[in-house]
């Protein structure tokens, strides 16, 4: 379309191009012919110069008009943009009923459709269907948002699960999973970071603790979880490994360390704590 080639980049251009047309055809034929008629110019200075000043008063106010009914348009852009480069969400105006009104409304349904959508998907990919604590991945993005630089890792592993399996069936030990998570997430804080990386192991991140601290925090979910979890009478335990985290560039570090001091935990009899620090490797 000649219109695309004349104004490629502005469609305000446009819609005002054709107001000239539609305006500015019959005036420029009329004004032609009276000059014709009844002399040049200088003979017809007042018609002139009218002329003169409602053109340019004409043009401005079509301008300004255009401007104002055409920023809806704009607003629809900068809300698309902003979406698509912050993920941020620019709800419309929803009064307007005309063309662009309704492109409004559906801009609205769309955005909110899209990032519940994307907000599923991240969810669904960092959180581990069974019982709702983060996964490996998740773990590490809650990680890398959380303002705290330092703070206590803790490695807990179920112990004797596989004759939970064994003898009472692998929904059961699903069921224990669930219960597991659901009393370490009522024991924590809500700044502190639960994740389940194994079958039947759960690390933790505890924000700005000392690995005392920690450790005693470690104590307590154990001998809650022993309280809470009960199976035809016999108490679920677990054992911990924890160790400090200095900066959280050092994650992969402090879980190998925290997995030592685990094993430690395992060889020493189970249902207890035991700690490695980062000074002393
Ligand atoms: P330990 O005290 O040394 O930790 O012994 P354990 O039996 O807990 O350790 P082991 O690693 O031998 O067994 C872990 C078991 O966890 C084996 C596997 O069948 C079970 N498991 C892993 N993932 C799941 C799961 O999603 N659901 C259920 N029900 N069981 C699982
Ligand atoms: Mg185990
Ligand atoms: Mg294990």
């Amino acid at each position: 379309m000649a219109l695309n080639r004349l104004f490629p980049n502005s469609f305000t251009a446009k819609v005002f191009f054709i107001a000239f047309l539609g305006t500015h055809v019959p005036l420029i034929a009329a004004t032609a012919f009276l000059f014709w008629r009844n002399g040049g110019i200088q003979e017809n200075a007042q018609l002139a110069l009218i002329l003169l000043v409602a053109t340019v008063v004409g043009t401005a106010l079509t301008l300004a008009s255009l401007h104002a009914i055409l920023k809806p348009l704009y607003s629809i852009g900068a809300a698309m943009l902003r979406f698509e480069t912050e993920r941020k969400r620019t709800p419309l105006p929803t009064r307007l009923n005309d063309e662009i009104g309704q492109v409004m409304k559906l801009t609205n349904r769309l955005v909110l459709g899209v990032d519940a959508e994307l907000r599923e998907t991240q969810e669904a990919a960092s959180t581990d269907p069974l019982t709702g604590a983060l996964n490996r991945r998740g773990f590490e993005q809650s990680l890398n948002a959380t303002s705290a630089q330092r703070g206590v890792l803790l490695y807990a592993d179920l112990d004797h699960f596989k004759s939970i399996n064994d003898t009472l069936g692998h929904d059961v030990g699903d069921q224990v999973l669930l219960q597991t998570a659901d009393s370490l997430r009522d024991a924590l804080r809500r700044c502190d970071i639960l994740g389940r990386f194994g079958g039947e192991e759960f690390v933790i991140f505890l924000p700005d603790l000392t690995l005392e601290e920690g450790t005693a925090i470690a104590n307590r979910l154990r001998l809650t979880l022993k309280d809470s979890v009960k199976l035809s009478g016999r108490a679920l335990t677990i054992s911990v490994g924890a160790t400090d985290i200095g900066s959280k560039a050092e994650f992969a570090d402090a879980l190998s360390r925290a997995d030592k001091a685990l094993y430690r935990a395992k060889t020493h009899g189970r249902d207890r704590v035991e700690f490695a620090t980062a000074l002393a490797s």
